[in-house]
């Protein structure tokens, strides 16, 4: 399993749908400062479902946007694709080509796709879980995130661990499955106090 293909448009610096195609192995993006090399990750990790727009550096939804050049007039959604090679079956689909994508409107409306069939940002959190690549995978290490992780308390650093070794499915779904047992309590009760207020 590997990123094959980043597809932008309207993204930040990236008005022109551009296609940007990742070998296997090590890929260096270089460029001088400010050409948008932090864009390209900041695209990765929206496309997964960042939903923090500090951690995008922006300040509000919309700055993922692009904002319009001297030639170039502001966009009014932007759309990003990422591309995953899964002929090892790594992640749990039947395609040897997954593809995520995202788009945004300054509406503020957001829409996720997995190989183009309209989903939540849920479907895409739960396809990705335990390949390293979700939005809280270790497949984005950027400055100073090792210092982070080894700084880090022990709960979220054993967080990494969870996710490389192949657990975070099962914990997730175990907070899902406690999730449904308290609010199925609640429905219990609240179902309890009408038959009261009946009798
Ligand atoms: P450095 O090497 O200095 O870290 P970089 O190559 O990583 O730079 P980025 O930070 O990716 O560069 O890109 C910064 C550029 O992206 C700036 O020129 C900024 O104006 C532009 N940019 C950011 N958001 C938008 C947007 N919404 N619309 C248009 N341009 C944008």
């Amino acid at each position: 399993m590997y990123l094959k293909r980043l597809e932008l448009k309207g993204f930040k610096s990236f008005p022109n749908k551009t296609d940007i195609i990742f070998e296997k192995g090590i890929t260096s993006i270089v460029g001088p400062n400010g050409s948008g090399k932090s864009n390209v990750l900041d695209a990765i990790r929206w496309v997964l479902g960042e939903q923090s727009i500090k951690s995008l550096r922006g300040d509000k939804l919309e700055d993922v946007i692009f904002i319009g050049a001297d030639n170039k007039k502001p966009m009014n959604y932007c759309e990003v694709a990422l591309i995953i090679d899964n002929s090892e079956n790594i992640i749990n689909i039947d395609y040897s080509e997954v593809s995520i994508k995202r788009r945004a409107y300054r509406s503020g409306e957001s829409e996720f796709y997995i190989n183009n069939k309209a989903c939540r940002l849920k479907d895409v959190k739960e396809l990705l879980l335990d390949t390293g690549i979700g939005r809280e995978g270790y497949s984005i290490i950027e400055q100073g995130k090792i210092d982070e992780i080894l700084g880090n308390n022990v709960n979220n650093r054993r967080k990494v661990f969870d996710e490389a070794c192949g657990i975070s499915k099962y914990r997730y779904k175990k907070q899902e499955g406690e999730k449904n047992l308290k609010n199925t309590k609640e429905n219990l009760e609240r179902i309890n106090d009408i038959f009261y207020e009946i009798e």
